[in-house]
């Protein structure tokens, strides 16, 4: 029986696969899928027959690429405090005028679940114009239980889009009403957040932090949420050092992330819990922060993962591609690194084997690139030409997701 389709003569393909040598490149390739599955990786010379063919010369082909943190479901703009910001004004102060996350908080609370929905759906069709077919969306900017709970019925809706794993993060920042009694919101977020979030989403997450949740509030939230079977992962020792990031891998986290301030003890409970290290440039970036350990991660041989980190306030980054690049520039990746982090090792990061990766086993996600003009097909080009390269045709589920189509400039 021939194949459904067939992407045929690709001049490169990388597969990501855990068991390829590198990044499994091969060079003039073929991909072929029926009934939604993979049925064919490899050499185009060992294609199989089938029903259609599109032609893959002069394209670039990957996994689906996975955006493995956002912050992709909220309301209101904070444009404007952009502006205020580059004009001198401190986080501190924006904050203190009703600002910052406590803005994003107020609007997202007030919108009702079809304006959170669109918003989210609008901002995922921007990601897989980018090749992505699996986003991270934590929910965190509602911080009641009816609130979190409509946040994540939106980033669930918006999986028409492209395929969406769901975070539990009630516990992102004290809410206002909470300043004067830290314990209560604790214990709201536990007895009466989690019950209503666990069956929404896949995952918890905490943000613990100067300023925010301390370790032993971090660790009693992560450990109720694991108990309700949800996965662990920890927003880690961005600002200070808390020691956050070695008592959510002892708690079996799949992934801890940020970690500019992470240090040689965390670096090494990582390593010894095979927990992946999620690394976001974008914040980086826009808050004007030093760099994660990323040559000690590498030497200690922890799996990192790349992010965009979207959210309205510290990293308004849409494009996975952009954070591959700055996770190269600001941060010391190798090409490989980078591109392994918005692949495989960002599925890891999800507790997700099946993504990122193309193979048996894996689910069937590909994503074609045309290199930008004039450079070669290959990975190297697609990251250091920074907004470059452009998708031209993405699948979700051996099903077309995105198809712009090449246009005879491309080749
Ligand atoms: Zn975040």
């Amino acid at each position: 029986m021939p194949a459904e389709l067939l992407i045929h003569q690709l001049s490169r393909l990388y597969t990501m696969a855990p068991d390829a040598d590198g990044l499994g490149e091969v060079a003039d390739a073929s991909v072929a899928f029926s009934d939604g599955q993979l049925v064919y990786v490899g050499p185009a010379s060992g294609a199989p027959d089938a029903m259609e063919v599109i032609d893959g010369r002069g394209l670039i082909g990957m996994p689906g690429l996975v955006d493995c943190h956002t912050h992709a479901v909220w309301a209101g703009s904070r444009a404007d405090e952009f502006a205020q910001r580059l004009a001198g004004a401190r986080y501190s102060d924006i904050l203190e005028a009703g600002g910052g996350i406590l803005s994003t908080v107020r609007h997202t609370r007030a919108a009702d679940a079809a304006t959170l929905t669109a918003s989210a759906r609008g901002r995922l069709a921007g990601m897989r114009r980018r090749g992505v077919t699996t986003v991270e969306i934590k929910s965190g900017y509602g911080l009641t239980p009816n609130s979190e709970a409509r946040i994540l019925r939106a980033a669930r809706a918006a999986s028409d889009i492209i395929r969406v794993v769901p975070t539990f993060l009630g516990a992102h920042t004290v809410p206002t009403e909470y300043r004067g009694d830290r314990a209560a919101y604790v214990r709201q977020v536990i007895e009466q957040q989690l019950p209503l979030c666990a069956p929404l989403a896949a995952c918890i997450d905490v943000y613990c932090d100067r300023g925010a949740f301390t370790v032993e509030e971090s660790v009693a939230i992560l450990s109720a949420g694991k108990a309700a079977g949800l996965k662990v992962k920890a927003h880690a020792e961005q600002v200070a050092y808390t020691g956050i990031a070695a008592a959510a891998a002892e708690l079996g986290a799949v992934s801890v992330e940020h970690l500019e301030r992470l240090d040689a003890a965390g670096v090494a409970a990582l390593a010894a819990h095979g927990t992946v290290a999620v690394l976001l440039p974008g914040a980086q970036l826009y808050l004007k922060d030093s760099a994660p350990p990323v040559a000690a991660l590498r030497e200690a041989g922890v799996p990192m993962a790349v992010a965009t980190d979207l959210n309205p306030g510290s990293s308004p980054v849409h494009d996975l591609w952009t954070a591959a690049t700055l996770a190269c520039i600001l941060q010391g990746m190798t090409i490989a690194e980078a591109a392994l982090g918005i692949t495989r090792h960002a599925g890891m990061a999800l507790g997700r084997v099946d993504l990122g990766w193309l193979g048996t086993g894996s689910v069937a996600d590909l994503a074609l690139f045309a290199p930008p003009p004039g450079e070669p097909p290959t990975i190297s080009s697609l990251i250091q030409h920074m907004g470059g390269s452009r998708a031209v045709l993405v699948i979700q589920d051996g099903r077309r997701i995105y198809e712009p189509g090449v246009d005879s400039l491309d080749r």
